[in-house]
């Protein structure tokens, strides 16, 4: 899906949703698990004479996420009222940034298309609280009636607005990830909340105007409507049918856009300052949050080269995620470092992928032990892996799933070397047809001898070292 005529931009909203109250009310933040409209009060229902005050919390966190895009901080900033009248939004305005945002002129290296480190530009971070929800009674376009849940609202939200530096649906998705790696490390993001993330992609061909694709909040309905309308497109400018500036909205089921709104009905939001809140001075408060910035995830891939040994993939693999590289560190310290990158970064990370857990569900103590048990021959790789998706599955109390515990149980130790030689004696003996294969020249006869020897092993010896028995044996006869 690349090709040099490709531009994209994203606006993304980032809930600080690690905060535990509001951005101008002391309502919990905790909504997910909690009944509709019952995280509300005056404020964040905008009820007339109230009036907002600022998390101090949430203002540090947006300067250690500005900090962290390595965005320039401004010395004063200032906020604004959009005026817009919607049912998520009770007061008839968002409280929002305009021409003073928080950060300006941040960047984020990505891995691009072509497998180099790319830098994409970040125009601006800035604060504003977030709307309510409206839930659909059935999907948006045919629902009878719609409900609107307040608990949402007030939360504090960053929008992150990049340069048109993208070029491919996979780099725009490489960007998001890496935004959310990176917020993830800051503490200040939980990415597995519904609706923590939400993206309007900006995209166009070299020389056309662009459409903007409204508030997806997942990185792959991102990738998948961004590649959709880069096929629509340029099918349009091949029948001569210009792209006029627009506004689309991604239908998930359909896995198409939609045209909402042309530019021509642009909304005018009638900005002006909030009246109820000062400009703050945060220059004052810089220091302080950059002395107290953690190791951020391009750092920790770095040092994990340098100090583990391991190669630069399996590094970028590792710290993609700061609960896994959190996870590595721990078993790196008591195991071969490189051979538990591989274990940790190739196999258990697919495996938790398959099953869509994190890996809390699996202990560095276990990890430790599997390391363990390979390094000194007791099980095979294969028998490894078993003994990792036996863990996995299963859902009881994880004290009950040990490594040795599971080797013993499913019979998984290795089979040791005379068990391992009698069985390839037996299996030479026993496969007349493939050994008379093998001396008539046929040197893929030898795998079926191993798969008889693998056999009668039940699956417990190494399949190289059973090869090379089998081999020797012929040899010998
Ligand atoms: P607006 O105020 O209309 O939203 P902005 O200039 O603030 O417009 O840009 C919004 C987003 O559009 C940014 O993410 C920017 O990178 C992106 N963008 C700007 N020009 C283009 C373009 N030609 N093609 C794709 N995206 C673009
Ligand atoms: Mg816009
Ligand atoms: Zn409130």
């Amino acid at each position: 899906m690349a090709g040099g005529d490709v531009i994209i931009g994203l606006e993304v909203h980032v809930q600080l949703n690690r905060l535990r109250s509001k951005l101008f009310c002391g309502c919990s933040t905790d909504y997910h698990a909690s009944d509709p409209n019952t995280h509300t009060c005056p404020v964040c229902l905008g009820l007339p004479g109230t009036l907002p005050v600022m998390n101090r919390r949430a203002v540090e966190y947006a300067i250690r996420v500005a900090l962290a895009l390595n965005c320039e901080i401004q010395g004063e900033t200032l906020f604004y009222r959009k005026n817009y009248y919607y049912p998520d939004l009770p007061k008839a305005f968002q409280i929002t940034q305009y021409d003073f945002p928080l950060g300006m002129g941040g960047s984020i290296l990505i891995k691009g298309e072509d497998g180099e480190e790319k830098k994409i530009r970040i125009t601006r971070v800035h604060m504003e609280e977030d709307p309510g929800r409206l839930v659909h009674a059935g999907t948006i376009d045919r629902a009878k009636y719609s409900m609107v849940d307040y608990n949402r609202c007030g939360m504090a939200l960053l929008e992150v607005v990049t340069e048109p530096d993208l070029r491919s649906p996979k780099e725009a998705r490489s960007f998001l990830d890496k935004l959310r790696n990176i917020l993830e490390y800051l503490d200040v993001f939980d990415g597995g909340l519904e609706g923590a993330m939400r993206i309007d992609s900006n995209i166009s061909l070299v020389g056309g105007e662009r459409a903007e694709v409204k508030n997806i909040s997942s990185h792959k309905g991102v990738e998948k409507a961004l590649a959709y309308e880069i096929t629509r497109q340029r099918s349009a400018r091949r029948r001569g049918v210009a792209q006029v500036q627009e506004t689309r909205h991604y239908d998930e089921l359909r896995a198409i856009t939609v045209s909402i709104r042309t530019k021509e009905e642009a909304h005018d939001y009638r900005y002006f300052p909030e009246p109820d809140l000062v400009p703050m001075r945060i220059a004052d408060w810089v220091p302080e949050v950059e002395a107290e910035l953690p190791e951020l995830p391009d750092a920790k891939r770095e040092r994990f080269v340098a100090e583990y040994g391991i190669a630069d993939d399996h590094a970028r693999s590792l710290t993609s995620e700061i609960r896994v590289a959190n996870f590595y560190e721990v078993v790196a310290k008591r195991a071969p470092s490189r051979l538990a990158a591989a274990w940790i970064a190739d196999v258990l990370k697919g495996e938790l992928n398959y099953r869509d857990i994190t890996i809390d569900k699996f202990s560095p103590d276990h990890m430790v032990e599997i390391l363990s048990m390979l390094e000194g021959g007791k099980i095979t790789e294969k028998g490894a892996v078993e003994v990792i998706r036996t863990i996995l599955d299963h859902s009881g109390d994880l004290s009950e799933v040990t490594p040795t515990r599971v080797v013993e149980a499913k019979g998984l130790a290795r089979a040791g070397n005379d068990a391992v030689k009698a069985a390839v004696r037996a299996a030479v003996e026993e496969s007349a047809q493939a050994v008379a294969d093998y001396r008539a020249g046929n040197e893929k006869a030898i795998n079926f001898i191993v798969g008889v020897v693998m056999k009668k092993t039940r699956g417990r010896a190494d399949p190289g070292e059973a090869n090379r028995l089998v081999k020797e044996t012929l040899d010998e006869i």
